[in-house]
Parts: C-alpha cells; structure tokens; sequence
C-alpha cells in the first residue's frame, strides 16, 4: 500500500517537473492558447510547496492531496487552475480518511480525479484537452489493478499512459479551451493541459518505485 509519504513525494516532485517543465509548457500554450499554462502551474505547484511544510506529522493522503487542491484553486487562474485543482479534490475525497491506499483505492482516487475534470469542464475524450491524458490513464490503472499488479505497476501503466495520451492530441482539432477558437490550425500541435497532466501523473508512478 502506499501513504502519506507517496502523496507528499508525489506532490514535490510534480513541483519539481512542473518547474523543470515550465518553458516547454509555455511554448505548447504559446503555439494554441495564451501562453502562460506553465507559469500559471508553476506558481500554483510554488504556493503548494511552501504550505506543505506546514503539514502536521500525523496528516493522512487526502489532507495532503486537499491541500494541493485549495492551493491550486486559489492560485492558479486560467481554465486549468479550478481544473487540476477539481481533479486533486476529488482525490482527496476518494482518499478519504484512509492511511494506506491499496491498488483499488488508487485506481479509485484516479478515477475520482479524471470524473471530476469531466464534470467540471465537460470535455470528452478526443477534444485535445487534459482529459486526453487523464483518461487513458484511468483506463491503464483499472485494467492493471483487474490484473493483480501491484501499486507502483498500476501508477506506471497510469503514467505510461498518460504519455501516449498527451502524445494522441497533437493531430487533433480542439473542441474545448482556448485551442477550440482555432479550428484546424491546432492540428499538429500538443494540448498543454494534456503534457502537464502526464508529468504529474508521471511523478505520481515515480514517488511510487
Ligand atoms: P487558460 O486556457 O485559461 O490560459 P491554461 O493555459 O492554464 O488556462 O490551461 C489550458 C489547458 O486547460 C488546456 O491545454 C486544456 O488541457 C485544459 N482545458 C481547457 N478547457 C478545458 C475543459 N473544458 N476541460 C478539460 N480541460 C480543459
Ligand atoms: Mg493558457
Ligand atoms: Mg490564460
């Protein structure tokens, strides 16, 4: 199973990519949006990493996860802010008041994430936006943990998935977002959203192995 110590990693370290990811997520805004997504998650992921230290020692996966999810609501602007920061509370309600996360749990906490961006920004699977990303991974995780895999093998499938995901929007046209007002002179081009959703649930398998 895993734990707080999982989720607080998982947390820095998607700081941590986010950061080294900034410039690029910029240049993928820049060429379909308004360029600034990396600098809008930067300064979230930035707010995020000051007020974990103030965590108590006895906090559990969702107290962390729910703080990640105020932050980013708070700090964040743009579409992706309320999105990501969506998708991080309904982890943290997935998560519950549980210590330990088995696979299930995990698959359901990633489940809840990916419903509550649908809910929220009503994108499909196709629409060239993070759900592009998130979906996949979502699928990957249940069929991993169906198969017996263990914790750090279904966030793997997760966030290979993920990849493939963010890699599947650039031949598409974008029906939802900035990018949606362009029409074709999307195609070609990768969906922010999609790249940084993969990065985080990239750091998700890695503070797992
Ligand atoms: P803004 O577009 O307001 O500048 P960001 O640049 O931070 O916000 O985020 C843009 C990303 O948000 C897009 O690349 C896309 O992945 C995601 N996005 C936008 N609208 C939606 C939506 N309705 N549902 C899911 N994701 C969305
Ligand atoms: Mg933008
Ligand atoms: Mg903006």
């Amino acid at each position: 199973t895993l734990g707080i110590t999982w989720v607080t990693d998982w947390i820095r370290l998607s700081a941590r990519v986010i950061a080294e990811h900034r410039v690029e997520l910029i240049t993928l805004d820049r060429e379909i949006g308004d360029g600034d997504h990396g600098e809008n998650l930067d300064r979230g992921f930035s707010a995020v990493i000051v007020k974990l230290d103030a965590l108590p020692a006895d906090a559990l996966p969702g107290d962390a996860l729910k703080l990640v999810a105020t932050t980013l609501i708070s700090t964040v602007g743009g579409a992706s802010g309320p999105l990501v920061g969506t998708a991080f509370l309904k982890a943290a309600q997935a998560a519950g008041k549980e210590a330990e996360l088995d696979g299930a749990a995990i698959v359901a906490l990633l489940t809840a994430a990916r419903d509550g961006v649908v809910l929220r920004g009503k994108a499909a699977v196709g629409d060239k936006t993070m759900i592009d990303a998130w979906s996949p991974a979502v699928d990957a995780a249940t069929a991993a943990e169906a198969d017996g895999k263990s914790e750090p093998e279904i966030l793997l499938a997760a966030a290979d998935a993920a990849e493939k995901g963010a890699e599947s929007t650039e031949p598409l046209v974008a029906h939802k977002g900035r990018a949606s007002y362009l029409g074709e002179r999307a195609i070609g081009h990768r969906d922010p959203g999609s790249q940084s959703s993969a990065l985080m649930l990239r750091a998700a398998s890695d503070a797992a192995q």
